[in-house]
């Protein structure tokens, strides 16, 4: 399987700067066969930046979009209009779900919506400190998993990407604290297995899910090498070139080690 370095760069960079950002990376990241680079800046930079970018090194994705194909959604984008601009959606990010009210009926709809228009939805799911603390863990993680997939056919569940994002562990929400990579593997082996439970044990295997919460190159490489991780999933640190840069080339370390 690929390992994936998907940096978010959320709601920061103007289409100038994305553009320039996105032309350092591209002269400093080397066609991967088997890292698959992706960076997820604002949907109005992305037509241009789809443009720009050279797809074996860096693909796109949105950070959000939404699940009908039209109509009147005032201040919306529609997955439908993203076809064969971004190869990848952010779906249910902790932002989306608690700034913005997004509730496991949206996240699905948006799985599913994704999935219709060719787009592979990354399917965020995390708990928050208050639920940690409640040691609803558990419950949470499931309720959003599987809420979230429960629209996608059997056929279709190899094209879903699930990244597991701890919402306390998120950095740019004040006090972030950082996840031990025992919490990382305890979570990735909880979805592995309700995926196992739920459809089979090879759709379990076969499901990339990735981590993110204040990944930096200093963390980088303990949290791939826990055992499920397929990649990292990268907010903050994706906005410093040296940054995402470093963490890339640790991922490469990290395999062939
Ligand atoms: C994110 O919001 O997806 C994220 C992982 O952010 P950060 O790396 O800044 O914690």
């Amino acid at each position: 399987m690929k390992t994936y370095i998907i940096g978010n760069w959320k709601m920061n960079f103007s289409t100038g700067e994305s553009s320039l950002y996105l032309h350092k990376l591209l002269n400093k990241v080397p066609s991967y066969r088997d890292i698959e680079v992706v960076v997820a800046p604002s949907t109005l930079s992305l037509q241009s930046l789809s443009l720009q970018t050279e797809r074996r090194k860096i693909k796109l994705a949105a950070q959000n979009a939404y699940a009908a194909d039209y109509g009147a959604f005032t201040g919306e984008t529609a997955m439908a209009s993203l076809r064969g601009i971004v190869n990848y959606c952010l779906v249910g990010h902790s932002e989306r779900r608690h700034i913005f009210g997004e509730s496991d009926k949206d996240v699905r709809a948006k799985v599913a919506a994704a999935l219709r228009f060719g787009i592979t939805p990354i399917l965020c799911v995390g708990e928050t400190e208050i639920e940690r603390d409640m040691k609803e863990t558990a419950s949470v993680i499931k309720d959003q998993l599987l809420g979230g997939l429960s629209d996608v056919s059997k056929e279709d569940l190899d094209k879903v990407i699930i990244a597991y994002e701890p919402v306390w562990a998120i950095s740019g929400h004040g006090k972030a604290t950082i996840a031990k990579p025992s919490d990382v593997d305890e979570v990735v082996k909880l979805i592995r297995e309700t995926l196992a439970a739920t459809y089979s044990k090879k759709i379990a295997e076969n499901i990339p899910v990735l981590y993110g919460g204040s990944v930096k190159t200093t963390n980088a490489a303990a949290y791939l090498s826990v055992p499920g991780v397929n990649g990292l999933l990268i907010g903050g640190a994706s906005l410093i070139a040296s940054e995402f840069l470093g963490i890339i080339d640790i991922a490469k370390r990290t395999i062939v080690e």
